[in-house]
């Protein structure tokens, strides 16, 4: 567990718990018909007198929205209750027309789960207090200028969302960020939500406090917002654990308050003091009845989740022989994993496991090298996993060396072009024709006479200096394994 020493002799332990909300990559809005994404719509194009908040409508439940939450509580290995119900979260703001969101107070669709993480090898278990379904706000654009003013844009109003909250069970900044992208990747690979933070798509409040080690009390804590990346997470957590040390230390007191965090600057800074629940007026939506939720329809969901990443890295050890690091590395991202099962499935290869490695070294390697140069994802990779296979397939039947095969991955990926064709175009193959081999061996010999005088001295070790010759006049094409044995014969016994 993290520690955080002080100058004092108190020793303070962390206690962090996340509140993480994400977009559902549903087709419609929670309550309403209008299309849910509106990344490239026009400012309010995609409202209707539901989610404008005009009164006397009525919401109508999303059922996709309800199944992508109950396979995300799944996943985290919660319960999934037989009923539940929708409450009113009051309180006024103008990118809220209703004046309310509707929301899941204490009968969400699920609770008590769990998601492990590997911290520096340790396995940690932080609690998942629940998942429920809360709708989002509308956008306020704000106009600076001498007459500045404010824009109110609906289009996302109502747009579904998926809080996540945890237990107070997270010990440190570092375990914070670990736990977001562990909760990234599942919520990606079950295609309930793009993960998109920079585009606010996945969101982040973190509820920060810290006790003196032994405490069983919880010190009084402060509601981190506006962290939009993994970064932004760990150096926020971070910051804001620096200064609660400081302040208590000092013999200062902790306000209960909401902070946002100052990404420039890198300090978070208070913006007002912390709602408490009493503050929303809870109360049961009047407009929809509770939910419920049958057993089938859990059952349904459950064999409808696709293979998690914890599953799918077990699997690529036991099935490809990879290391748990590699397959850890691979399924981290579900792209990456895909790509890499198709690379393998597309080879010719005899040697399966030696293909499933090579694919590894070589998707981990220089294909994530030059990706990363790009500022690439996997998706946009030039050079497709039928392409891998291909380049794979040229090394192992010896046309192309490996460190030729590094040159090949470069060109195809600059170019797009298959590795096959690259080879074609540029000439790059090793030479495997015997009789041209012979030709250049023989020139090598009658050119370097003292090193072959040498030889015959006993210098063995002139025998390198005549196949680098070689090496050298096929620009690198011949295979050493050939050439090495071809000198050989032809000089004859030292
Ligand atoms: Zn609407």
């Amino acid at each position: 567990m993290a520690t955080a020493p002080t100058s004092t002799s108190v020793e303070y332990e962390v206690v962090i718990g996340l509140e993480v909300h994400s977009q559902l990559l549903t087709t419609s809005k929670m309550f309403c018909r209008c299309p849910a994404d509106y990344a490239n719509a026009e400012p309010n194009t995609h409202i209707c007198p539901v989610c404008s908040g005009y009164p006397g409508v009525l919401p109508v439940i999303n059922e996709q929205a309800i199944d992508y939450i109950m396979m995300t509580a799944l996943a985290l290995n919660c319960e999934i209750p037989d009923f539940c119900k929708f409450d009113r979260k009051n309180y006024g703001y103008p990118d809220l027309p209703k004046g309310y969101q509707i929301s899941q107070y204490d009968r969400p669709i699920s609770r008590n789960g769990y998601i492990l993480l590997d911290v520096n090898g340790e396995e940690r278990r932080i609690g998942i207090t629940r998942v429920h379904m809360e709708e989002d706000t509308g956008r306020l654009v704000h106009r600076e200028g001498k007459n500045s003013y404010t824009l109110v844009d609906l289009n996302r109003a109502g747009v579904p969302l998926m809080e996540i909250v945890s237990e107070p069970d997270i010990r440190g900044a570092e375990e914070a960020r670990l736990y977001m992208e562990k909760l990234r990747t599942i919520l990606v690979y079950l295609g309930v939500s793009s993960g998109k933070m920079e585009e606010g798509a996945l969101r982040c409040d973190a509820n920060v406090s810290i006790r003196p080690r032994g405490q069983q009390e919880f010190g009084v804590k402060t509601e981190i917002k506006n962290m939009n990346s993994f970064r932004s997470v760990e150096r926020a957590i971070s910051y804001e654990i620096g200064r609660q040390i400081e302040v208590l230390s000092s013999g200062g007191v902790i306000h209960q308050e909401t902070r946002g965090w100052d990404e420039d600057r890198g300090v978070t800074v208070s913006q007002r003091s912390k709602e408490y629940a009493d503050d929303y007026r809870y109360f049961p939506e009047p407009d929809l009845p509770p939910l419920v939720i049958s057993r089938e329809w859990v059952e349904r969901i459950r064999a409808q989740m696709p293979e998690l990443p914890d599953a799918k890295s077990k699997r690529f050890v036991e099935q490809y022989g990879l290391s748990a690091r590699d397959a850890g590395q691979l399924t981290a991202e579900k792209a990456l994993a895909d790509y890499y099962e198709a690379a393998v499935a597309a080879g010719t290869s005899a040697d399966t496991a030696a293909r499933a490695k090579a694919a590894a070294n070589w998707t981990l390697g220089d294909l994530r090298r030059l990706l990363n140069a790009g500022s690439l994802d996997i998706t946009e990779s030039r050079v497709a996993p039928q392409g891998l296979a291909e380049l794979l397939d040229l090394i192992e039947s010896g046309k192309i060396s490996g460190k030729q095969g590094k040159e090949v991955l470069e060109k195809a990926f600059a170019s797009g072009d298959t590795p096959a064709a690259v080879v074609e175009r540029e000439g790059i193959a090793q030479m495997s024709d015997s009789g041209e081999l012979e030709r250049i061996v023989d020139e090598v010999i009658a050119d370097n006479p003292k090193a072959v005088e040498d030889y015959h001295a006993g210098k063995t070790a002139s025998v390198q200096f005549l196949v680098g010759q070689v090496m050298k006049r096929t620009r690198g094409r011949a295979r050493p394994d050939m050439v090495s044995p071809l000198l050989l014969g032809k000089l004859g016994a030292p």
